[in-house]
């Protein structure tokens, strides 16, 4: 999503020698990489899109991944950037040497270039479980973010270890394929009821019609999810109250079972985790042949899944939908920075970026997605066009010649770090939960103000928070 936004919009500026490194054969990031049943995006299509490439043909509010990954590779098709990109070839590291970065790839390509941009995506880099005897297990076993579609589910019994927003969409799409259905839960989570409706024939050919139409429509959804945006990084909102509310209703209401009830009861804010936004999955686990296992786990063996309380899950299939290192970043890429310094030796303890985009000492590097930033609660396409609208600002100053080198001053990053810390007290992130988006210390690596913000600080970066050489 970031590359292909990258290319079009340099392109536009004027730059014409832009080369994008894909370690795949494909175009599409997440949307590539994720092929797993039910597998959508909670944020609304139509909000979910380049600003400059409204699609009116969107089916669904949340539309299904295979559209999207289609989108992505149309916009990249129409828009002339698949020459730009060379695929296949992975990137192993980009070296600052004598005022240029050197990039080598897995193929032992050399290139140099005046200015790098990480478009590597935030969660990309599977987190598997450590769970005792994995290999052991007899039959399929795989991570959500690389689904063995030659595995057959159908009338098979399926165990699914976590139930994050992967989790939720993988069992309420297969849970009528499999024969039994094993939920390996251990931190329960909320759920709003959010309804994903088709979008008709006649109002797809109307905004066919009237892009004007689009824009208003995603300027509605835009500002509904600053609303979002604004209340979890205010834990005293109306709005967080409101959230929680129609996640409590939707609890109580549509889960029968007082005993399952409790057991997908979470005892912690609602979306201090990432919230969960499903219209189904409520009736999938009801199904009686589908079952939350809480018990904690304990070891996989041969034939299924070995709970706490001695019980053994028999499995056909066990899939690991437990999530991502969501600090990696980059890496593993080598990234040597001025004077030889390492991204693991500037990334100790944990990654840092001011504004998300630019790390001291990594000159013309610049990030979009990076540490940090606005992600988890936004439309991560219209962070990366606001920040490729500012990174394109810090290389105009590089192409007119003002300078040749810049990076985020040291002690500009190391006050908005603190300043950062202090507002993220305020979220609820830190409320009493774990998730991705928290550090080693336990600090939201997220965004901690409001999206307006996010805006201005993107309008034009400030000189005095740069190095310029
Ligand atoms: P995730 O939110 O990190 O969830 C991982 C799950 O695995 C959690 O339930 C976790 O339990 C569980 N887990 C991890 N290790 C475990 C272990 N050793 N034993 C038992 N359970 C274990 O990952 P995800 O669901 O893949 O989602 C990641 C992010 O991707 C989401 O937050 C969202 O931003 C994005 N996403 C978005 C959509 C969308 O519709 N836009 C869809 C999918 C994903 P604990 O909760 O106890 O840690």
């Amino acid at each position: 999503m970031a590359g292909i936004l990258s290319v079009i919009k340099l392109r536009e500026a004027g730059y014409t020698d832009v080369a994008v490194y894909e370690k795949s054969d494909r175009v599409g990031g997440t949307w590539r990489e994720n092929t797993y049943p039910g597998l959508s995006c909670d944020v609304p299509s139509h909000l979910y899109s380049y600003s400059f490439a409204l699609a009116p043909q969107w089916t669904r509010r949340f539309s299904p991944g295979p559209e999207i990954q289609s989108y992505f590779e149309r916009v990249a098709d129409e828009r002339g950037v698949l020459p730009h990109v060379r695929f296949g070839d992975a990137v192993t590291s980009c070296r600052f040497i004598g005022g240029r970065w050197h990039v080598t790839t897995q193929s032992g390509r050399h290139d140099e270039a005046d200015v790098v941009i990480a478009a590597t995506g935030v969660l990309h880099r599977p987190r598997y479980p450590d769970i005792e005897g994995l290999e052991e297990f007899r039959g399929a076993s795989f991570h959500s973010a690389r689904w063995d579609h030659s595995v057959a589910l159908e009338g098979r019994r399926l165990g699914v270890v976590g139930t994050g927003s992967t989790a939720i969409q993988i069992v309420s799409a297969v849970v009528d394929r499999v024969s039994h259905l094993s939920l390996f839960q251990r931190t329960a989570q909320w759920v709003m009821p959010a309804e994903n409706p088709p979008i008709s024939a006649e109002q797809r050919a109307a905004y066919a019609a009237d892009p004007e139409s689009l824009r208003t429509h995603r300027q509605e959804l835009s500002d509904l999810f600053d609303v979002f945006a604004n209340a979890v990084v205010d834990v005293r909102s109306n709005e967080l109250a409101w959230i929680e509310q129609a996640c409590l209703e939707n609890l109580e209401e549509n889960v029968k079972d007082p005993v399952l009830r409790e057991k997908l009861r979470p005892t912690y804010r609602a979306a201090c985790k990432r919230l969960i936004m499903s219209p189904n999955f409520y009736d999938a686990i009801q199904r009686p042949h589908a079952e939350v296992v809480t018990d904690p786990i304990e070891r996989v063996e041969a034939d299924g899944v070995r709970t706490a309380d001695g019980r053994l899950h028999e499995l056909d299939v066990l899939v690991l939908a437990t999530g991502f290192r969501a600090d990696a970043f980059m890496r593993p890429m080598e990234i040597v920075g001025r004077d030889g310094v390492t991204l693991e030796e500037a990334w100790t303890p944990r990654p840092v970026a001011y504004l998300s985009i630019s790390i001291p000492g990594f000159p013309n590097f610049f990030m979009l997605n990076g540490p940090n930033g606005p992600v988890g609660n936004f439309s991560l396409i219209e962070v990366a066009e606001l920040q490729v609208g500012y990174i394109l600002q810090l290389i105009e100053r590089l192409r007119s010649g003002a300078c040749e080198e810049i990076s985020a001053d040291r002690e500009v990053l190391a006050r908005f770090e603190e300043e950062r810390a202090v507002a993220a007290r305020n979220t609820v992130w830190v409320t009493g939960c774990k998730s991705w988006y928290l550090d080693d210390r336990g600090l939201p690596a997220v965004w901690p103000w409001s999206f307006v913000r996010f805006r201005e600080e993107m309008a034009a970066p400030d000189p005095a928070a740069y190095q310029f050489v």
